[in-house]
């Protein structure tokens, strides 16, 4: 019988009373293990039986479930944007032959596709860096602040690069590259359609962030 596992699980009865204090016609079975009130049937919680009912609503209503599966990789992808930026910057170095941070900077092209995806990503950069502790609070403006995100990326990282480097191309290569571009930038507006969905519609992001 349950009853007896329950009263067998509570601390050694400190002189059980007989009957419940709250219903007398029903018989003491042992304490709730987290506030020490006296347990009938009725008072302690039917899953977890050594608790009572009020115990067992406090403590549902503190754990906050932690990220999980896909929340994992979008923080990856927040937290990741820094480390892309680095990235671009070392290949626009690289790209000038070696010269030294000043000089690449104070020289660079800003409206060239190197300099487009350099300011990209270090306005992604940034937009990561602020959201990253938030969204590890898990603050409940992450899902919303995510979508955001998101269209940034799109923008900065697909369209604006995408556009530049057409525009840059030598007259004649255009027609053979514009395949290989809108097939990166329905890539890119695909994944970002798939991301904002499930940041706009899971339950699962929905429970999770609500600090
Ligand atoms: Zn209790
Ligand atoms: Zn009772």
């Amino acid at each position: 019988m349950p009853e007896t596992s329950a009263a067998a699980a509570s601390p050694p009865p400190t002189q059980l009373p007989e009957s419940c204090p709250v219903h007398p016609e029903r018989a003491c079975i042992g304490t709730c293990k987290r506030c020490g009130v006296f347990l009938c049937v009725e008072c302690r919680h039917p899953v977890e039986s050594t608790r009572c009912h009020a115990c067992v609503q406090v403590l549902q209503g503190n754990a906050r479930p932690g990220l999980r599966g896909l929340m994992w990789l979008a923080l990856l992808m927040l937290a990741g944007q820094p480390v892309l930026f680095f990235s671009v910057a070392t290949t626009a170095q690289q790209a000038a032959s070696g010269a030294g941070w000043r000089d690449i900077w104070a020289n660079m092209d800003w409206l060239s596709a190197t300099g487009y995806e350099l300011l990209g990503s270090g306005v992604l950069a940034l937009y990561g860096l602020i959201l990253t502790p938030a969204y590890l609070m898990r603050r409940r403006w992450i899902p919303r602040q995510m979508q955001y995100f998101l269209v940034c990326n799109l923008v900065l990282r697909g369209v604006l690069v995408a556009v530049s480097r057409a525009m840059m191309l030598p007259p004649g290569q255009l027609e053979t590259a514009v395949p290989n571009l809108m097939g990166s930038l329905l890539s890119g507006l695909l994944m970002t359609g798939v991301w904002m969905f499930y940041f706009a519609k899971s339950n699962d992001v929905k429970q999770t962030f609500v600090t």
